[in-house]
């Protein structure tokens, strides 16, 4: 990585968002330049193509996780994802009495959304926790579980602690008792390989941004037959079937939850994204990330004031403090070394009330990232340390 200026930049906040490749830059330019028309609507040529591409990218985006077109609806991201399952399966599914199951380490996309629709359906929310490396606890979530629960929702990997959920054990526990199961997959799908066939999870999200695609897109995968029984989200163009005044039909899913003209360049941004990760191999990617993780772990571990955070192996994500100074302050020092990590709660207030601690520093690595930007980092702590001492 490069600053604008052409100097050595240290990108450790790829778990915020990835830097974009060229193959991506360039299917982005080419969709808002000379490809550029709308999609199923038009009777011409060029938009009759966009359309074609647009829905081979749903193909595509959804092969990634091992999924089909029909069962993948794009959205804004995975937070908008998580508030559509909530506000669709959640309302015609949830009733009094009935329990949602989350963790501690959620982020808050993945926890405000079933706090909307507790309020809405009067259903309650269990919070699982942790074991002592950080990791959700499935030991725990097993003895919590009763055939109460109707939805359990859990992330793939934490983007605080980085560990990674054994999604098909949860999936097992969770269908134990009869209950659905989401899986947030915003950290998980550009760091180790997902295939939520092979899981058997019955809803998944994610963003594009994080997996070196565009802002603006993401996507919900789910079961077909959870996806054709859920009600209508957001009204508008493209979600109907016929419109009178009287009644409105709608348009089978996954065109029943897309109103309004879609974010077009952003999905053929999307594919062209999850094609670059397919081409890399997640399994490289989370081989390269899983050794600079076990380097960066041993490198801060030798710094005495350096506390860390969440298990050994965790997936590309490494979170910190250091006594006596405040990860705000490591993060300023450090973006003039050309260091960029990223300090703070992470959207993740409840699981820094638990840690007992106002924030954390975080590095987070990408496959762009190199031992280098672990050598930066160190540099730049110590040099922190002897400016606070
Ligand atoms: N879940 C997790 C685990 C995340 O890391 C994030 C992004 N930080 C989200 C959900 C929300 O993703 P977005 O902001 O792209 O909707």
């Amino acid at each position: 990585m490069v600053t604008r200026e052409g100097a050595r930049w240290h990108y450790l906040d790829s778990a915020a968002t990835a830097q974009k490749p060229n193959v991506v830059i360039d299917a982005v330019a080419r969709a808002l330049g000379p490809d550029y028309a709308t999609v199923h609507r038009g009777l011409y040529a060029r938009s009759a193509e966009m359309t074609t591409a647009y829905e081979a990218a749903r193909r595509e985006v959804a092969a990634l996780i091992g999924g089909a077109e029909h069962e993948l609806v794009f959205t804004r991201g995975a937070t908008e994802a998580i508030n559509l399952v909530a506000q669709t399966w959640g309302v015609a599914n949830l009733r009094p009495g009935d329990r949602i199951l989350l963790s501690l380490l959620e982020h808050h996309s993945n926890i405000v959304p079933w706090q909307l629709i507790r309020d809405r359906t009067g259903a309650e929310i269990d919070v699982c926790p942790l074991t002592p490396d950080g990791r959700i606890d499935l030991d725990a979530a097993e003895a919590m579980l009763s055939p109460a629960h109707k939805l359990v929702a859990f992330s793939h990997v934490s983007n605080v602690l980085g560990g990674v959920l054994d999604v098909a054990r949860a999936v097992r526990m969770a269908h134990a008792v009869g209950a659905r199961i989401l899986i947030d997959g915003c950290q998980a799908v550009a760091r180790v390989p997902v295939d939520v066939a092979a899981f058997d999870c019955d809803f998944y999200v994610f963003s594009a941004h994080k997996l070196y695609g565009p802002t603006g897109i993401g996507a919900l995968w789910a079961k077909a037959e959870l996806l054709g029984a859920m009600p209508p989200w957001q009204g508008g163009g493209s979600m109907i079937d016929r419109v009178t005044f009287a009644e409105t039909t709608w348009a089978p899913a996954p065109q029943r939850f897309e109103a309004g003209t879609p974010a077009i360049a952003e999905a053929i941004g999307f594919a062209a994204a999850a094609r670059f990760v397919k081409a890399q191999g997640l399994g490289a990617i989370h081989a390269h990330e899983a050794a600079l993780v076990k380097r960066a772990r041993s490198e801060l571990g030798r710094i005495n004031a350096v506390r860390l955070f969440g298990p050994e192996d965790s997936a590309g994500i490494v979170s910190f403090t250091i006594e006596g100074v405040h990860p705000h302050d490591l993060g300023t020092i450090l973006d003039e070394e050309n260091v960029a990590i990223r300090a703070g709660h992470h959207c993740a207030q409840p699981l820094m009330a638990a840690l007992d601690i106002p924030a954390t520093a975080r590095a987070s690595f990408a496959l762009y990232s190199d031992d280098s930007d672990i050598a930066a980092l160190v540099r730049g702590i110590e040099r922190t340390l002897r400016i606070f001492a």
